[in-house]
């Protein structure tokens, strides 16, 4: 990933904005803050938004924001990052998994419904590598069980599902900056989006000390807030986000076209308009996977795996006593997936030699 193909052309106007800080001071909480959290919000199709530390912790105020905790039960997908899991395990409450589907690598809201419990309080679908749940399903399910639902959006700034933006289709959403994600900072940051104002309301207390004026604290809270440098840049990098979005679709396109047939490529479907934070394609077996990736490597074609052990078989989450096979779908994707570059402005004899590439391993 090339960072400098969307920072280049705007550097002037990133420098502008974290110079004004500078002479200003206004390094927490600065309007910029504010202005990101409107805009920002407003780009989700929402009301309100507010700026946090990490994806993460914007995961687990927004659990804490709807007092769940000690005692409760959310169902999260056993395919995805782990902060996933990790927000609801500092939250106090328990992470249920749900196993993934085998077409999108998404949560499959047909295993949702047997992992509800009476201490089931939320689902957080995770729209992965930027591509949309079936909202649909999840929603049905949810209205039923009155359950939340919290998105992780940590990996789709503006995708759209059925015409709307993610971020806009549950309760209330997640959002990370992380430098490496469609929308990031320099450095780290995260954001809710909701148009629930009581909830975005405690959360801008929750993330400054439970503070309500200042050196009053009206609950136990946290410092988690965004930086107004990190803010300032933000704002900066929204305008041009729709367009580095549009080049990765794009970049996908071509892929696809060039190497459906040798291995499974990322499903477009017309309803969803996914960005593409990751290409992942997958292999017949985790042997082939393994020797495309090393041949890759060596042709200087840098490949990830996204991600290699799923959550439930990390030494991390071995209290859960979960064991191999629970989550079949999950632990197969992980075996076979492999994300090949992807990021705004490859050009085009990038993506074919790509290609060449991959159509040479099979040849
Ligand atoms: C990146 C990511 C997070 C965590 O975001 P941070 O800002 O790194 O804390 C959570 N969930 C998913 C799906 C992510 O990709």
């Amino acid at each position: 990933m090339d960072l400098q193909r969307m920072h280049g052309p705007i550097k002037k106007e990133l420098e502008n904005s974290v110079l004004g800080i500078i002479d200003k001071g206004n390094f927490i909480l600065g309007k910029q803050v504010e202005d990101f959290e409107k805009n920002f919000a407003k780009y989700c199709g929402v009301k309100y938004g507010a700026g946090v530390s990490t994806g993460t912790d914007a995961l687990e105020l927004i659990l804490r924001g709807f007092d769940i905790g000690e005692g409760d039960e959310v169902i999260v997908p056993a395919n995805t990052f782990i902060a996933t899991a990790t927000a609801v395990s500092s939250s106090g409450a328990k992470p249920i998994f749900a196993d993934a589907k085998y077409e999108d690598g998404n949560i499959n809201p047909k295993k949702i419904e047997r992992k509800i419990s009476r201490k089931t309080k939320a689902i957080i679908p995770v729209h992965l590598y930027g591509n949309p749940v079936d909202m649909d399903e999840i929603l049905e399910i949810t209205a039923r069980y009155n359950l939340r639902v919290i998105e992780d959006a940590c990996q789709a700034h503006g995708a759209k599902y059925m015409g709307e933006r993610i971020g806009s289709l549950g309760d209330a959403a997640a959002f990370s900056f992380y430098p490496g994600k469609n929308l990031g900072g320099f450095g780290d940051g995260g954001a809710i989006v909701s148009n629930d104002e009581i909830l975005i309301e405690k959360i801008k207390k929750l993330r400054n000390y439970g503070q309500t004026e200042k050196y009053f604290h009206d609950f136990f809270a946290f410092n988690k807030r965004l930086d107004t440098i990190q803010a300032a840049v933000l704002d900066v990098k929204l305008k041009y986000l729709d367009e580095w979005n549009e080049s990765r679709r794009n970049s996908a396109k071509k892929l696809n076209e060039g190497l459906s047939g040798l291995v499974k490529v990322p499903n477009i479907e017309t309803i969803k308009n996914p960005v593409f934070h990751l290409y992942v394609i997958r292999a017949k077996t985790e042997n082939e996977r393994d020797r495309l990736k090393d041949f890759l490597q060596k042709k200087d074609i840098q490949t990830g795996l996204h991600y290699p052990r799923p959550i439930h078989l990390q030494k991390a989450y071995s209290n859960l006593g979960l064991k191999n096979g629970d989550y079949p779908v999950t632990e197969e994707l992980c075996n076979k997936g492999l994300s090949l570059p992807m990021f705004p402005y490859m050009k085009d004899e990038e993506i074919n030699y790509i290609i060449d590439s991959v159509k040479e391993f099979y040849s």
